[in-house]
This record gives C-alpha cells, structure tokens and sequence, in this order.
C-alpha cells in the first residue's frame, strides 16, 4: 500500500481541491464529488485485489500511462472537469506510494521500480498521514465541503463506497494476524500505530456521518404528508 488508505484519501483530497482552485478554468465547472475523489484515491491498489490472479502490487495501476489511458474518454467527454479526479488517482502512486514506497511508475515504457522508499510505518510517514488528514479537514472546512457533505443530501448516500472500501482495508491488514489479541496489542505497541489508528477512526467516523447524512434524505417526510 504504501501510505494506508488515511493518507491515499486525506491527499486525494487534498490535492484535488488544489487542481480545482489553482487550475484556470476548473473552478467553473462546478463543486467536486468528494466520495469519487476519496475512491479514486485509493483505485491504484485494486491490484491487491487481483494478486490471486498473479497480479503484482505497485505494477501497472501504479503507472501514469495506464491511467493516461484509462481517463482519456473522460477527458475528451468532460474536458476540464475530470482534471481534479485524475489528479486525485496520480497522486496515490506519484505523491504517496513514490515518497513512501517504490512504484512502476513509467510502466511499460520501462519497468523498473522507482522511489524514496521511507518506509511505513515510520515517523515520517506517520506525519505525512497526519498533515494529509489535517489539510482535509480544514480545507473541508475553509471550502464550505463541510456543510455540504454534512447535510441531508441523497448524493451523500455516495459516500458508503469509501466507506466501504475503508472498511475492507480494515479488514485486509487485521486478516494478516492469526487472532484479534495479537492484533490489538500490536496497534497499541507504539505511538505510530495508536496515531494511525485514530487518524483512521477519524476519517472513517467523518466519511460515516456524511454516508448517514445520505441515507437520512431517504426518510419519508412525515411534515409534509400532514
Ligand atoms: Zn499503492
């Protein structure tokens, strides 16, 4: 993974929201749909999934030239718009995975592995983590996304994707030890880990309120029946 899935999100995000004000033209196209920010920032490690198939982690969905491809018809149907969601995939592996990790990044064009390779988990990567969940929240904050991601709003039901997918990642790094009472006292056997794991509760507890949110706009309006 190379960065946890906190600091794929928090940095899509992040980065993101920087395409979309920096970037002539953006701005205009209209608000970002932060659910497919939060998933497209984690899309490039889909490929653990398939590693049953034989499909190695960090290969080809970790390359600008498959993602060039796969984001070509949105390009040409949505022009400037799709701009911020294919920045929010590329920094998964050129940002995140590139600083912490080593990634086929030129794939095929030359498959060598490319990166810093800090290593997770580290002080560094922790703080990398951190800032990119502290950044969100106040760019949420500063961006007014805050208000609209908390309303009742049915395209919040959106967010039980990342959610989702958060929780499956959960669930992937507790399956890799035998029993919960190895795991549990492993989270709590340093400082990293209790950090990374409250970032996580923070992020998840954040994306679930905003899912509930969603779901909330579903309910019958008693009010207005009467
Ligand atoms: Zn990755």
């Amino acid at each position: 993974m190379e960065l946890y899935f906190l600091g794929h999100m928090a940095w899509a995000y992040v980065w993101a929201m920087l395409a979309w004000a920096l970037i002539p033209g953006v701005k205009r196209t209209g608000k970002l749909i932060v659910p497919a920010i939060l998933l497209l920032g984690i899309l490039p490690d889909a490929d653990l999934l398939f590693s049953s198939l034989g499909v190695m982690h960090r290969t080809f969905t970790h390359s600008f030239f498959f993602w060039i491809i796969i984001f070509l018809p949105l390009f040409i149907i949505f022009r400037l718009k799709s701009i911020p969601y294919f920045v929010a995939v590329v920094q998964h592996f050129a940002f995140g995975d590139l600083l912490m990790g080593k990634v086929m990044i030129f794939w095929p064009f030359n498959k060598s592995m490319v990166g810093f390779n800090i290593g997770m988990p580290s002080l560094i990567d922790v703080a990398l983590e951190t800032a990119g969940l502290l950044l969100t929240l106040g760019i949420i904050v500063y961006s007014g996304d805050l208000k609209r991601l908390f309303s009742v709003n049915k395209s919040n039901i959106l967010m039980l994707l990342p959610l989702l997918a958060l929780a499956t990642s959960a669930l992937f790094f507790a399956s890799h030890w035998p029993s919960i009472n190895l795991f549990i006292p492993y989270i709590l056997s340093s400082n990293l880990q209790i950090a990374l794991t409250i970032g996580h509760i923070i992020l998840f507890a954040f994306i679930a309120i905003s899912a509930l949110q969603g779901l909330r706009a579903l309910r019958p309006k008693r009010a207005l029946q009467r």
